[in-house]
């Protein structure tokens, strides 16, 4: 398999990223190096994490190492929900830049359909814009024109809002990438054939379950853990971690699990040298069951809250 997809502006884009979500900023600078020293090129970032600059000193020192070089990094950030005024996308998008000390993004998305409007109210309560996602769009478009970012796209993107951009009267680029939550809970497969076809490449995110996020239940279902799963794992001698990045890769997706655990990180690039049956890819789809672990519950309100459609 190779080891990166052409997008649809004839970028290249490595199919394994490193996910940078959620870790404290102080165990992240280390996470990056010992990934970019194993051989993760492709840096799944966002301004939201406020981990920039971790992220930055560990791209910077191993630049300096010649572990790396520059022209081989692939990285990806998102503008926040409050910049999504056409006026403040530039100035989010330096921001992002200078926190990571680069002179371009090689992707930029914006990481949610839904606008709000800078700050937080009293109760500090984030209050919804009525901001149109095309005038953002366009602003997007602006970052490529300027030379700020290679591509652009979109993150949690409902298939009526994909269609709204792709259906842009003056669309000049097309969103390159939808970056969607997917593992076996949460299959995806209808928004994933709308965006196929029509060149957006789906990354999935959050390929392991996210176990341990701040608001997981105790009663909640775990991938890593799941028997159906195992068995998979056991005829390739491969961990469930393994399995999991690689049914992803083999539907034509780009994955990007997260970890700070060195020995994690080393076992998680090690998805290039086995291959799932096909039986096992179409068993492993049997397994959904709608379980959608960032449904941003709150913001369920707002007009252009993605998940009340079927895909
Ligand atoms: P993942 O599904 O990648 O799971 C990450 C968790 O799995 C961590 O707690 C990690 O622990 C653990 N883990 C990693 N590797 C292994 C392994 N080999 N064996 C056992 N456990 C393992 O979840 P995320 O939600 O973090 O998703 C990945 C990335 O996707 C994010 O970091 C972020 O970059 C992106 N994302 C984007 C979103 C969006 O809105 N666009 C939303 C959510 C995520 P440890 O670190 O302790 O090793």
């Amino acid at each position: 398999m190779a080891s990166h997809l052409v997008l649809n502006n004839g970028t290249r884009m490595l199919i394994l990223g490193l996910g940078t979500w959620k870790p404290p900023p102080c165990q992240v600078t280390e996470a990056v190096k010992v990934a970019i020293d194993i051989g993760y090129c492709h840096l799944d970032c966002a301004h939201v994490c406020q981990n920039e600059n971790e992220v930055e000193v560990a791209i910077q020192e191993k630049l300096r190492e010649q572990v790396v070089k520059c022209k081989e990094l692939f990285v990806v950030s998102k503008l926040w929900c409050m910049c999504h005024e056409k006026r403040l996308v530039k100035g989010a998008c330096q921001k992002t830049l200078s926190g990571l000390k680069l002179d371009h993004l090689h992707l930029y998305l914006i990481h949610w359909p839904t606008g709000f409007k800078p700050g937080k109210d009293e109760s500090g309560s984030v209050v919804p814009s009525d901001t149109n996602i095309l005038d953002t769009w366009t602003a997007m478009e602006e970052l490529v024109d300027e030379g700020l970012v290679k591509a652009i796209g979109i993150s949690n993107f409902n298939h009526f809002q994909v269609e709204r951009i792709l259906n842009k009267p003056d669309l000049k680029d097309k969103p390159v990438v939808n970056q969607i939550e997917c593992h076996p809970y949460f299959t995806q497969e209808k928004l994933i054939q709308y965006c196929q076809p029509k060149g957006i490449v789906a990354t999935a995110y959050s390929p392991l379950g996210s176990p341990y996020t701040y608001w997981a239940k105790l009663e909640d279902p775990s991938l890593l853990e799941d028997p159906r799963i195992k068995a998979i794992t056991a005829k390739h001698n491969k961990t469930t971690a393994q399995v999991l990045i690689r049914l992803p890769m083999q539907r034509n997706l780009v994955v990007i699990p997260k970890s700070v655990t060195p020995e994690r990180i080393a076992e998680n690039v090690k998805v290039f040298n086995f291959e799932l049956s096909t039986q096992d890819v179409t068993t492993s789809l049997s397994y959904n069951r709608n379980w959608r672990i960032c449904a941003l519950v709150s913001c369920a309100c707002h007009k252009d809250y993605p998940f009340h459609e079927e895909f």
